[in-house]
Parts: C-alpha cells; structure tokens; sequence
C-alpha cells in the first residue's frame, strides 16, 4: 500500500516490489509467479499513473512435447489510479479506483501480467514434439513407425487428395 498524501503533484514515488500471484485456471500454466516489478506512481492531480515493467519465469509444459519448461515472462504496466471516495468527473473505464488515500497496485501488476500470458508454450526453437503415428517423443527417440504403415499412410494420403 502506498499513502498517496506523500506523493506531491507532479512527483513520482519510485516503486521496486515483488509479488507472488496466484494465475487463473483458464491458463495452462504453473500455479503461481513471483513478479519483480520497477517503476514509479505519479501524482498528476485527477488521477495517479502508475509506470513500469514486470518481470517474472513461469512455469510451462510446452504445448508440442508437454516437457516442462521456463519461460521469462516480462510486460509494461500503464495503468490509472483514480481516488474511490472522491472520483473524477471523467471516469475511465479502465481506470483503477482506490480507497482510503493508499493505492495497491497489485490489481495493476496483475491485469497486465494476465494479458501478456501466452496461451501455448514451446520449450525450445528446435522443440520436435511426438509423432503423430508412433506417439514417441521425437527429441529423445527415433520415430519407431513401421516402413509399410508410413507407406499405407502414403497412399490413403494420396487417395484423400485425389477425392479432394
Ligand atoms: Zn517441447
Ligand atoms: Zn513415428
């Protein structure tokens, strides 16, 4: 919580923190990040803006192979803080309400971490994922499918494509 009486009109109050949020289920990812975030919250009179950058590794299983991996995560935070108890006539939609003369700006950090979450991860550039015949992990094994399926597939292929 930052007591916004002791940031002056127009003076920014530089920010270093870290959280640890909980994600969404909705995304296929580990439970929990610990976000660094660096920026500055400054008083423009109306409303406060909060600036700056987070940074965090997630945990992942990479959507081709399902290995688990880490990935580095890292967003912008632009975001409007506007006093709940006494709000401005041009109220934002976006913009963030707080109470009581202190701005968490948690909800920031999270709102933009949220958005900047990929839905699919690959665990690498090189990532070969499983074959579609044999089912085996192609970046530790060879494929093991049979020459004469291969074939079979072949020739349903070519089949398919003719009926097309
Ligand atoms: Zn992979
Ligand atoms: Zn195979």
């Amino acid at each position: 919580m930052h007591d916004i009486r002791k940031i002056g009109k127009m003076a920014s109050l530089p920010i270093k923190a870290a959280f640890d949020i909980a994600i969404p289920h909705a995304f296929a990812v580990g439970k929990n990040i610990v976000v660094d975030f660096d920026g500055k919250l400054t008083n423009l009179g109306e409303s406060f803006l909060l600036e700056g950058k987070g940074e965090g590794q997630l945990a992942a299983d990479c959507s081709l192979c399902l290995s688990s991996c880490q990935v580095d995560i890292s967003f912008d935070v632009s975001e409007s803080f506007v006093d709940g108890d006494n709000p401005p006539k041009n109220l934002d939609e976006d913009d963030i309400k707080f109470f009581d003369k202190a701005i968490d700006i948690l909800p920031a950090v999270e709102r933009n971490l949220f958005a900047n979450i990929p839905m699919r991860f690959v665990c690498g550039d090189d990532c070969k994922g499983f074959c579609a015949g044999c089912g085996v992990n192609l970046n530790h094994d060879p494929c093991n499918c049979q020459p004469e399926i291969r074939e079979e597939f072949a020739s349903l292929l070519e089949q398919f494509k003719e009926k097309l």
